[in-house]
């Protein structure tokens, strides 16, 4: 009708939002390795958790496998922004490959923590999300027994540490900065000596990405998160909505998945993307509801981000 074709709806974007340095460099690894050893490149896991980054690198030659049994002896291996466990960088070795790491430089600072803390003979409650590729790549690398993961409060009320072991704890990089906080000053209460981490050990990207949310949120008839199901930061975001005071909030994963009525019921939409999301898919959705309004869009936020991360060795020259 004519009064819905002439409605305003109020945009606000938050910034920053999107692509982080570890995303950007995970993706340009790929392509490097593409031009560097030609098509194709093998990569473990998802590069990042999106399927229009996914999809684009497998169209310039990428093919992507679950685990390292499916790529032929020789051949380039990318690993994943999440990181892997050693025993997957020994079996990479072991068959001849060619291993291209491209772990987040952030991740790997956990991953050398972790190390750190077993060599000094402390158990590890590492705290982060069962399943998560970047969980089983850090817990891969001390052996099992010196590592315990957390996922809630309830976990760190009841965690039953080996006796007399010295204490540290660690955290995944994307995880809500609320509900570690708290988890953290549950394990700090139970176990006084416990070392960590200054904070937490998550991102620089994750915490500007869910502040700038929760600095917005209030008053959000609706707010769209453009990331994946499998995308942990992402996730985050949409709770920290939520929480924030965001009547509603969904996680979508691109244009295609935006649930329209819920749109038409709202005037003050706010948009994020995840850490792994391209900002293209950011673009075609504020193109898709100017399709059908009037819009009107502001940006929300004032934190810059300016980290860049370097190529890894065996890729630059
Ligand atoms: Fe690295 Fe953080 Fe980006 Fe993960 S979200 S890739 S830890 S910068």
């Amino acid at each position: 009708d004519i009064n819905e074709k002439v409605a305003t709806k109020k945009i606000i974007l938050a910034a920053p939002r999107g692509f982080c340095a570890g995303v950007d460099r995970a993706v340009r690894i790929v392509e490097v390795a593409l031009e560097k050893y030609g098509a194709p490149v093998y990569v473990r896991h998802e590069i990042v958790h999106n399927k229009t980054v996914v999809d684009d690198l497998a169209n310039k030659g990428a093919v992507f496998v679950q685990e390292l049994d499916e790529v032929p002896t020789g051949a380039p291996v990318v690993f994943s922004a999440h990181g892997v466990a050693k025993a997957v960088v020994a079996e990479a070795k072991e068959h001849n490959m060619i291993a291209v790491d491209a772990t987040c430089p952030l991740v790997t600072k956990v991953h050398i923590e972790a190390q750190r803390h077993a060599a000094q003979k402390r158990h590890i409650l590492l705290i982060g999300h069962a399943g998560h590729p970047e969980v089983e790549g850090t817990m891969g690398q001390v052996a099992a027994d010196e590592i315990t993961l957390i996922e809630t409060v309830e976990d760190a009320q009841k965690v039953m540490p080996p006796d007399d072991a010295a204490l540290a704890f660690a955290t995944q990089t994307t995880l809500s900065v609320d509900d570690t906080a708290a988890i953290i000053s549950v394990l700090q209460f139970r176990f006084p000596d416990i070392t960590g981490p200054r904070g937490e050990d998550i991102c620089y990207a994750t915490t500007n990405r869910q502040n700038a949310v929760k600095d917005m949120a209030k008053g959000l008839d609706l707010m769209l998160v453009i990331g994946a199901e499998n995308s942990s930061n992402s996730q985050r975001l949409v709770e920290v909505a939520l929480r924030s005071g965001a009547k509603q909030a969904r996680l979508v994963a691109d244009k295609h998945a935006v649930d329209w009525d819920m749109v038409k019921k709202a005037t003050h939409i706010g948009i994020s993307a995840g850490a792994s999301a391209p900002e293209i898919l950011v673009s075609d959705l504020l193109e898709a509801i100017k399709s059908r309004y009037d819009i009107d869009v502001v940006e929300h936020g004032h934190v810059k981000e300016n980290m860049t991360f370097k190529l890894p060795s065996i890729l630059q020259n």
